[in-house]
C-alpha cells in the first residue's frame, strides 16, 4: 500500500470525536455575535438606530453624518466583543465570498496610536479589485470597483473580525457581485406584490421574498480526502470504482448520525448561533457520509448571506474536527449527489404568508393569485430558472441519471390540481352571484389551511409547492442562492405587474367587479400555462419525450443552458425592472462560460496526472509482479507451464489492454485541449471543454477503475470508495 493511503487509513481509523462544549440553551447565545436590534438600542444614539431601520425597511439612505455615528457605536460593540479588525464582506461572482481585513488600529501624532473606525470606512471600500472576475466590464484603465455597506444585512463578528456585508460594484455603477441584483430583484419583487396585495388588503406596505435553504454535503475524513487529489483539487472524485455497498440497502438516510459527526453538527451549530444563523435540522442524507443542515427561513437577502457564510463557517469548523467538507454536486458516482433546495415564499407587512393557503375564501383568493402568477412566472421562464442554477457541477445532477431532471416543471399535488382545474371551468366575462357563491364555497373554500401533506410529494420535481411554499429544488449545493433567486423574484415581480395591468383593464374596461376580473385573469392563465404543471416522474424517458412535446426546454449542460441568460427575452426582462442592463448580463455570462470552461480543464488535468502518475505505474507494478510469477512457474513448470499460468497471463493482457487505452484516452483528451484553449471566444471554448474534452473523462475512468478491481490493493495508491464512504 502506498504509504500516503496507509497513513490516511491508519489516521482515520485512530480517530477519536473531538470533544465540544454547547450551551444549555441555544437561545442565550443566539446572535450575540451580530450588530442586530438590541446591540444597536445598546450602542447606537436614538437618531442613528432610528436612520438604520428606516433604511432596512425603506430602503432611505444614510447620511454621512449618521454614519459616523453609527460607525463609532459598531466599532465600540466590535472591540467589547473582542474584535481587532474590520473587513467589508462581499461575494463576488467567483459565488464565494471575500474579505480584506484592516485593523481598528491607527497611529496619530506623537508617536500615539488609537482605535478608529469612520463612517467612511463603513459605507465605502475601495478592495484592489482587479483579480476578481469582471466579465470585461472594467477595462484596465478604469481597473476600480467598490464596496458599499448594506445595511439590510447586519454586520457580524466572526473570529475576531467585524464583517460589515457589502455590494460590490464598478465605478462606472455597474453590478459586480451576486448580492446587488439579489437585492435590485427583492426591490421588484416588493413593489410588484404590495401592489397585488393591497387588492385583498389595503394595509399592505411591504412584501418581502422569504427563504430557507436546505444544505446537503459529503463529509469525509481529512487525511482520506488529502490522499486523493481529485478530492483536494475538485472537490469531486474523478475515478474510483464503486464499493460493493452502496447505498442500496437505504441504512443511512434519517439513520443514527455516528459520534464523530454529530459533534462536528453541534460544534458548527454553536457557531451558527453566535453568528445569528438558525439553524434548525440536521440528519443524514439518503448516501453514505452524506447530511443535511436547514435553518428557519429568513427574508432572503439575508437567509443569501447566511448560506455563504455558513458553508465558510463549516469549512472552517471540519477543520477542528478533521472533516473535508464537499458541496460538490456529485463528489462520489453511482451514490446521491447534493442540491441545495431552496424554499421560497412571499410574505406581508401585515404577517401573512401569500403562499399560504387561508382560512376564508377571500383569503384562499388572494392564495390561489400568488400561486397562480408563481406557476405562470415558471412557466413564461423556465429556460432562465434552468440557466440561473447551471453549473459545471450541477450538470452531473440535471440531465445526469439523478433527479430533478434538466426539465423545470411545477409539481403541485394533486388537491390543487383539482382546484385549478375547477377554476378553469368558471365562464368568462362577468360571474352571476350563484357562480360566485358556488365558487367561493366549493371551489377556493375548498382549499384546506393545512395542506402539508407528506404523502403527497413528489421527489423528482424541480420545483414543487409544499403546502405554503414553493420548493426550487434544482439548486445545486455549491451555489449560491443569490442567482437562482434573483431570476426567480424577477420572473414573478414581472408576472405580478403583468396581471395587476389586466386585472385593471378589467376593471375599468369591462366594469367588472375585482374579484370577476381576478378570476377571470386567473383562469386564462391556468389554461396558458398547463404545459409547465407535472405531476408524474420526472426520472423517466417518458417525461423527456413529453416535454419535448410541450415545447419545454430540456438544456443537459451548462453552456447550453447559459444561452438562456443573453437571450432577448432574458434581456428584456432585466432591463425592464432595472435589476440588470444588458453589460452586465453579458459581462455575466462571459464569467460563467469561462468558469465553465476552467472547471473541465483543471478537471482533465487531474484526471490525466492521477491516471499517469498514480494508476497506470501502479497498474505495471502489479504486472511485473504476475511477470515474475509466470517466469517462476515456466521454471518449475517447463513447457506445460501455460496451464498453470493461464489466468496470470490473461491479467498480465488485460492490464496491458487497459493501460493502453488510458494512455490514448488521455492523448487524446489533451489534444481537444489544447484545440480549445486556442479559442478566444469564451462561449465557444466552453462548448469544446464540453463537447469535446469532457467526454473522455468517462472513458478514462472506466478503464482506471477496472484497474482498480484488478490490482493489489496492497499496491493501490488512492483511498478507495469504499473507505472514503464507510469510515466513521
Ligand atoms: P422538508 O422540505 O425537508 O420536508 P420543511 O418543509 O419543514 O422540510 O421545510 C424546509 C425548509 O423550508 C426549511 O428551511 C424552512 O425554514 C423552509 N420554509 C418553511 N416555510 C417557509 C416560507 N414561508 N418561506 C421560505 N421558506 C420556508
Ligand atoms: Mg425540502
Amino acid at each position: 500500500m502506498s504509504t500516503l493511503r496507509f497513513k490516511a487509513l491508519s489516521e482515520t481509523f485512530n480517530r477519536k470525536p473531538v470533544p465540544v462544549t454547547e450551551p444549555a440553551r441555544r437561545s442565550e447565545i443566539f446572535g450575540d455575535n451580530v450588530f442586530n436590534e438590541k446591540a444597536m438600542r445598546q450602542y447606537l444614539t436614538k437618531d442613528s438606530y432610528k436612520s438604520v431601520m428606516e433604511a432596512i425597511d425603506k430602503g432611505t439612505k444614510i447620511d454621512r453624518g449618521v454614519a459616523d455615528h453609527i460607525s463609532t457605536g459598531m466599532k465600540e460593540w466590535a472591540i467589547s466583543k473582542g474584535a481587532t479588525h474590520y473587513t467589508h464582506w462581499f461575494q463576488p461572482l467567483t459565488g464565494a465570498t471575500a474579505e480584506k481585513h484592516d485593523a481598528f488600529f491607527e497611529t496619530v501624532e506623537g508617536g500615539l496610536a488609537i482605535e478608529k473606525f469612520g463612517g467612511g470606512q463603513l459605507v465605502q471600500q475601495e478592495p484592489d479589485a482587479s483579480s476578481f472576475p469582471n466579465g470585461g466590464i472594467r477595462n484596465t484603465f478604469e481597473a476600480r470597483g467598490y464596496t458599499a455597506w448594506d445595511p439590510t444585512s447586519p454586520a457580524f463578528i466572526y473570529g475576531t473580525t467585524l464583517c460589515i456585508p457589502t455590494v460590490f460594484v464598478a465605478y462606472t455603477g455597474e453590478a459586480l457581485d451576486n448580492k446587488t441584483p439579489l437585492l435590485r430583484s427583492l426591490q421588484s419583487i416588493d413593489q410588484a406584490a404590495t401592489a397585488v396585495a393591497k387588492y385583498f388588503d389595503k394595509n399592505v406596505t411591504k412584501v418581502v421574498a422569504t427563504l430557507g435553504w436546505e444544505q446537503e454535503y459529503f463529509l469525509i475524513d481529512k487525511s482520506l480526502a488529502a490522499a486523493r487529489p481529485d478530492i483536494s483539487l475538485a472537490g469531486r472524485t474523478l475515478l474510483g470504482h464503486s464499493s460493493a455497498k452502496g447505498q442500496q440497502l437505504d441504512d443511512h438516510y434519517f439513520g443514527s448520525i455516528p459520534t464523530r459527526v454529530l459533534n462536528y453538527m453541534r460544534d458548527l451549530e454553536t457557531e451558527c448561533m453566535h453568528l445569528g444563523v438558525p439553524v434548525k435540522t440536521r440528519h443524514n442524507e439518503v448516501a453514505p457520509n452524506q447530511f443535511e443542515l436547514a435553518p428557519i427561513f429568513e427574508e432572503a437577502n439575508l437567509a443569501v448571506d447566511h448560506n455563504s457564510l455558513l458553508m465558510d463557517v463549516m469549512d472552517k469548523v471540519a477543520e477542528r474536527h478533521n472533516f473535508k467538507v464537499l458541496f460538490h454536486e456529485k463528489p462520489f458516482a453511482g451514490i446521491n449527489g447534493s442540491g441545495k433546495h431552496n424554499n421560497w415564499s412571499l410574505a406581508t407587512s401585515t404577517g401573512v404568508n401569500l403562499l399560504g393557503p387561508g382560512s376564508t375564501p377571500m383569503k384562499n383568493l388572494q392564495f390561489l393569485t400568488f400561486f397562480i402568477n408563481t406557476i405562470k412566472a415558471v412557466n413564461e421562464y423556465e429556460e432562465l430558472l434552468r440557466a440561473s442554477i447551471a453549473s459545471a457541477s450541477n450538470d452531473h445532477r440535471l440531465g445526469a441519471n439523478e433527479a430533478p431532471p434538466a426539465i423545470i416543471s411545477v409539481f403541485i399535488g394533486s388537491q390543487l390540481t383539482e382546484v385549478l382545474d375547477e377554476l378553469e371551468k368558471v365562464t368568462s366575462g362577468k360571474l352571476s352571484p350563484q357562480e360566485k357563491t358556488e365558487l367561493k364555497l366549493n371551489v377556493v373554500g375548498k382549499i384546506p389551511e393545512i395542506m402539508l401533506d407528506n404523502t403527497d410529494r413528489n421527489r423528482t420535481s424541480p420545483f414543487a409547492f409544499t403546502g405554503n411554499k414553493f420548493e426550487f429544488r434544482a439548486v445545486g449545493s455549491t451555489a449560491n442562492c443569490a442567482n437562482p433567486m434573483t431570476v426567480l423574484n424577477a420572473v414573478v415581480a414581472k408576472q405580478l405587474v403583468d396581471f395587476k395591468k389586466e386585472v385593471d383593464a378589467l376593471i375599468a374596461n369591462k366594469k367588472m367587479k375585482k374579484d370577476d376580473a381576478i378570476f377571470n385573469v386567473l383562469r386564462e392563465y391556468i389554461k396558458q400555462s398547463k404545459r409547465i404543471r407535472f405531476e408524474g416522474d420526472g426520472y423517466g424517458d417518458a417525461w423527456e419525450k413529453e416535454a419535448k412535446k410541450r415545447g419545454l426546454s430540456n438544456n443537459k449542460t451548462t453552456p447550453l443552458a447559459l444561452k438562456a441568460k443573453v437571450s432577448k427575452k432574458a434581456i428584456a426582462l432585466f432591463e425592464e425592472l432595472g435589476i440588470l442592463n444588458k453589460v452586465e448580463i453579458e459581462a455575466r455570462h462571459e464569467i460563467e462560460v469561462e468558469e465553465y470552461a476552467k472547471r473541465i480543464q483543471i478537471e482533465g488535468r487531474i484526471l490525466g496526472d492521477i491516471a499517469r502518475n498514480h494508476v497506470v505505474p501502479t497498474a505495471i507494478r502489479y504486472q511485473n509482479i504476475l511477470i515474475e510469477n509466470v517466469r517462476g512457474l515456466k521454471e518449475i513448470y517447463g513447457t506445460s507451464f501455460k496451464k498453470v499460468a493461464a489466468e496470470q497471463m490473461h491479467l498480465i493482457e488485460s492490464i496491458s489492454n487497459h493501460i493502453e487505452k488510458i494512455n490514448v484516452g488521455i492523448n487524446k483528451m489533451i489534444d481537444e485541449r489544447k484545440k480549445a484553449n486556442t479559442m478566444t471566444d469564451m462561449e465557444k471554448r466552453a462548448f469544446a471543454y464540453c463537447d469535446k474534452v469532457k467526454p473522455y473523462f468517462e472513458e478514462i475512468r472506466y478503464h482506471c477503475d477496472k484497474l482498480e478491481l484488478l490490482v493489489d490493493d496492497e499496491l493501490w495508491p488512492l483511498p478507495k470508495y469504499r473507505e472514503l464512504l464507510f469510515t466513521k
